[in-house]
């Protein structure tokens, strides 16, 4: 590796004399963070007016979705529970009930064909 990469030379902005930096660098420390500062405030007055001349187009509010309304009223467990205390029975006792009652009589019931 040659050293010629590393060089004396001055700050660009305060004149202070840097030795043995990268021959890149054009500032030293203090005058780098100041400048960085500055390009960034630039940066960000920049982006604010590209802003103010050019808004970005608010997107169109998203329609809401309708709830699909449930062909069965929907119970709760809970309901479950306090309609079978509320027989005397048990809840597993309940629920068979419910489902008996709820049970469609089959299509084929007395008939020849042949069940499903
Ligand atoms: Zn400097």
């Amino acid at each position: 590796m040659s050293n010629t990469l590393y060089i004396t030379r001055t700050c660009v902005d305060c004149g202070k004399v840097m030795r043995n930096v990268y021959h890149t660098k054009v500032r030293c420390p203090e005058c780098g963070h100041q400048h960085h500062l500055d390009m960034c405030a630039a940066y960000r007055e920049r982006k604010r007016a590209e802003r103010m001349l050019h808004p970005a187009p608010k997107p169109a509010p998203k329609p809401i979705p309708k709830k699909p309304v449930p062909a069965v009223p929907v119970t709760t467990l809970a309901d479950d529970i306090r309609a079978a205390d509320k027989l005397g029975i048990s809840y597993g006792k309940y629920m068979l009930l419910k489902m008996q009652a709820n049970k469609k009589a089959c299509p084929c019931a007395n008939t020849d064909k042949p069940k499903r």
